[in-house]
């Protein structure tokens, strides 16, 4: 449903008294949660709101569905598929301001968080009490754990301790009717009814409005080490990747960077990427201090006998923190360099890392594009950006992207590991799932949100 203006006026007149600063409609404010991370064309936001509290959020839905407003949940605004952006003048609700840690529990195994904590200083906050909160996406730095929790998202660590969903056990939602609704639990188990909480997880803000969550926290590991390995090429360190697990390793991190992906970052990058690089890999191991000394030395075996040209070991957390850095800074470098990049976060089962590796990089030699390969190996979940300096280049890229998400999925993978679908691939959620499916998806919004008015448009494909 498209908002009115008149009745966005309206819904203004309402919040002011209460919110005053905290309801904003000038240009600048509009134009800052018009944007996410997805290199889309800015949307069109009507206002956005700033609430401080699930009170607050549960009267801003109220009157909002009074009036037939649609809205749309924004954490951070680091999402990388459109899905935090408005399109119809719809009202934002910027949840940055509700940030408070409320209850840190080491002893208990959980926290409890509002939605706009920043992830990272969720972290420190955790592991100031000897704790350790896994789940690590590359914009830790800036991403809240609502967004998290919305897109379900995943980081480097998640080969070995899993994505987002395995660390959220209960949550306190807003329903566009204002409804406060709470479930889920801090007990280590709990299986009451449906799993509500699982549901709202990876919903994308179109179920409800997530204003408090609990959280799981594990004991922190005693050490980790951390190693940068070069390869003639990826197929070589995808292979690699491939015989740690098969001589029963486990790493805690597994990243590949390609050729094109090391071309870019070594710019900017802390680390002194070795020449020359086809490729490279970046693992940790974790455990007691002699476990993390021990898994590294072996995986290092392993790898320089899978063909690894060479090998650096981070001596101190300064250069483990530097390897990651470079890492992490490849999205923007890649951005900076090619501003019309599509960019696509397809995983497969790791077994069918190599094939849809060859197959991706060959389908790119064919049609003359370049094809950039990044991300987390050990998850089977790659970034896969087809690199693009002009809006013309990016359009002719548009089939080959169509037909590298199909072999995603034809080599029994998905069309998004991470990022969610929101506007930049709802379309192709057919190309994963039936129309029934879909269909029963739709039943289960209607059951949330009768009006449709919560994040419209996102996740699912027009019918
Ligand atoms: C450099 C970079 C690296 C990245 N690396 C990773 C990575 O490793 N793994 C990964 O998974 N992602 C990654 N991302 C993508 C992005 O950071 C994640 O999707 C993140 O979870 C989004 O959080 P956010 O707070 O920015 O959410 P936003 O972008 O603001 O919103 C994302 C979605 O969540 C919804 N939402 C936000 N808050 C709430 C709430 N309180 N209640 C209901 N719905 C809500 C929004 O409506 C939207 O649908 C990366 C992005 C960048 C820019």
């Amino acid at each position: 449903m498209t908002s009115r203006p008149l009745a966005l006026d309206s819904l203004c007149a309402r919040l002011n008294p209460w919110l005053k600063e905290r309801l904003r409609t000038d240009a600048e404010a509009l134009a800052k949660v018009a944007v996410d991370e997805s290199g889309l064309p800015p949307g069109r936001a009507g206002a956005v709101v700033f609430p401080k509290n699930t009170a607050e959020v549960a009267r801003i839905a109220a009157e909002a569905s009074a009036l037939g407003i649609a809205v749309v949940p924004r954490g951070a605004g680091t999402g990388k598929s459109g899905a935090a952006m408005p399109q119809n003048g719809e009202l934002v609700v910027d949840l940055s301001q509700m940030n408070r840690l409320l209850a840190l529990m080491p002893h208990d195994q959980y926290a409890v968080v509002e939605p706009g904590l920043i992830t990272g200083d969720f972290h420190q906050a955790v592991a100031e009490v000897g704790y350790f909160y896994p789940p690590d996406p590359g914009s830790w730095e800036s991403c809240t754990l609502g967004g998290n929790i919305a897109t379900n998202a995943g980081g480097p660590r998640a080969v070995k301790y899993g994505v987002t969903q395995r660390y959220v056990w209960g949550l306190q939602i807003v329903t566009m009717r204002g409804d406060v609704l709470r479930f889920g639990r801090r007990s280590i188990k709990g299986v009451a009814g449906l799993d509500l909480t699982s549901l709202l997880v990876g919903s994308e803000g179109t179920l409800g409005i997530i204003t408090e969550a609990t959280l799981h926290i594990v004991p922190a590991p005693e050490a980790v080490e951390t190693a940068w390995f070069s390869f003639a090429d990826l197929f070589a360190a995808s292979r690699a990747g491939e015989a740690l697990f098969a001589a029963g390793l486990v790493p805690r991190m597994m990243e590949l960077l390609d050729q094109a992906a090391l071309d870019t970052v070594r710019k900017v990058a802390p680390f002194r990427i070795p020449e020359p690089a086809g490729a490279a890999l970046l693992i940790e191991m974790d455990g007691s201090p002699a476990r993390a000394t021990a898994d590294l030395e072996r995986a290092a075996e392993i790898i320089l006998a899978a063909g690894a040209s060479d090998s650096a070991l981070a001596k101190n957390e300064k250069e483990r923190e530097a390897m990651r850095r470079t890492r992490r800074l490849v999205s923007s470098a890649l951005k900076e360099a090619y501003p019309f990049k599509m960019s696509d976060d397809i995983a497969v089962p790791r077994s069918q890392m190599v094939p849809l590796l060859e197959q991706a990089k060959a389908a790119g030699a064919s049609t003359a594009h370049l094809v950039c390969a990044y991300g987390h190996l050990g998850d089977g979940n790659l970034h896969m950006n087809l690199l693009a300096r002009s809006a013309e280049e990016r359009q002719h890229a548009g089939p080959l992207r169509h037909r590298i998400v199909e072999l995603a999925v034809s080599l029994g993978g998905t069309i998004s590991g991470e990022h969610g679908l929101g506007l930049t691939k709802r379309e192709l959620l057919p190309l994963e799932q039936t129309t029934s499916v879909i269909a029963l998806q739709r039943q289960i919004k209607q059951v949330f949100d009768p009006q449709g008015l919560l994040n419209p448009g996102k996740v699912w494909p027009d019918v």
